[in-house]
């Protein structure tokens, strides 16, 4: 059987590793001269979005994927800002940080190694009209919403513009700081995530801005949170995330952001992308229905899709309101210590904080 694959990143990587374990030997197309990121950032995968069981990434990846992944390092401390509070969550167990560049300690450095017989073409831009022909199946793992636009497929959530850098200081490298704040993230968030204790990625998301707009709400948010970090590297980046149905259309495959990984709350698609990718190889070698595997997936995203809903609602009080409530221990309980899935509650939460600001305004 003949397979293309379309990204060597998270999601094809993952895919050309199942399907060699599955006995196929995939054609994968990157149109990068090289395996990972063009900057370096570190990302998180959290507890509070995935519960994987066992509550351990690590051994879900290995026993149920055959991924073997190491992260950077574990978090164990998470401070969450508002405008007026600020909560700190520990816990040995909150997630892992994740190294993203094009060293060999990268995410996707760490898969691309694992793959023995895979034929890697790099700097070729592959083209979907002309693989499809020439092969049996092809996985579309490429990222964007390109073909799932142009084949009627992607409906958006969320349109916004990520602006990052890579900054210099003493950081705590299993701390992640997270901020919301409407002066500047507009219904996105903020964050800091260490790749060393000596450099961290300081990245903010804003929705429904443009690209000129990301630079004033940049300034205003180092403004506001009096971040003085000097600034080795920084880059603007396109952000969205959207609902993807059907995710397979003849011999055609979306996997990864291309099949709807992106969740619309915090833009998280790690776990997400790499699940996809083993699962696409599961459904051209096994037959398993491609939507089946994907349904946790998707049903997650729909529910953090009415969370987001819920949070654009609120204003800077209502963000205080919500951060305070990390603050009881029951709330404090369902986040970071149970397996509960609590995302669909959490939309219900959000809606009393709204009425609450309805009545009170
Ligand atoms: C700044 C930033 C921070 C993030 N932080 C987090 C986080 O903290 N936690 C989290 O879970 N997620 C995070 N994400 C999201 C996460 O990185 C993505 O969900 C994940 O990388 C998507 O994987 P993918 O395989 O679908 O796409 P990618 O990893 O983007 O890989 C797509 C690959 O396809 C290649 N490609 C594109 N078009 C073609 C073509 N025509 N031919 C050949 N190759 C092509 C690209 O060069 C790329 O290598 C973040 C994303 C960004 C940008």
């Amino acid at each position: 059987m003949k397979v293309a694959i379309i990204g060597a990143g998270l999601a094809g990587l993952a895919c050309a590793h199942e399907l060699e374990r599955l006995g196929i030997i995939p054609d994968l197309y990157e149109k990068n001269g090289y395996i990972g990121e063009p900057f370096n950032h570190s990302t998180a995968m959290l507890r509070i979005i995935d519960r994987p069981p066992h509550g351990d990434y690590l051994r879900y990846f290995m026993e149920k994927l055959y991924l073997d992944i190491k992260p950077l390092a574990p978090v164990k401390r998470m401070m969450h800002n508002s405008p007026a509070k600020k909560k700190m969550v520990t816990g040995k167990n909150l997630g892992f940080l994740f190294l993203r560049s094009n060293t060999r300690d990268s995410v996707k450095n760490q898969l691309c190694e694992t793959l023995s017989k895979t034929r890697v073409f790099l700097s070729n831009l592959a083209d979907l009209s002309t693989l499809k022909k020439k092969y049996d199946f092809v996985v579309v793992a490429n990222g964007n919403n390109l073909y799932t636009k142009e084949y009627g497929l992607w409906q958006t959530w969320f349109n916004g513009y990520v602006r990052a850098a890579v900054v210099h200081g003493n950081f705590d490298t299993s701390r992640i700081d997270m901020w919301i704040n409407q002066h500047y993230c507009r219904n996105g968030y903020a964050y800091l995530t260490p790749f060393s204790d000596k450099k961290a990625s300081l990245i903010l998301v804003v929705s429904d801005c443009d690209e000129r707009d990301i630079n004033e709400y940049w300034n205003a948010f180092l403004y506001y949170e009096d971040l003085k970090y000097p600034i080795i590297e920084e880059f603007t980046l396109y952000h969205t995330s959207g609902y993807v149905y059907p995710k397979i259309i003849d011999n055609v495959i979306f996997a990864g952001a291309a099949g709807g990984s992106i969740d619309p709350f915090l833009g998280f698609g790690q776990f997400n992308s790499l699940s996809m990718g083993v699962f696409a190889a599961r459904t051209i070698v096994q037959g398993l229905d491609y939507h089946r595997q994907c349904r946790y997936i998707t049903k997650k995203n729909l529910y953090l899709q009415q969370l987001r809903q819920g949070f654009n609602q609120l204003d800077n009080e209502g963000y205080d309101s919500l951060i305070a409530s990390i603050g009881f221990p029951g709330v404090r309980t369902l986040l970071y210590k149970t397996s509960i899935n609590w995302i669909p509650l959490g939309s219900s939460i959000i809606k009393q904080i709204n009425k609450r600001q309805l009545r009170i305004g």
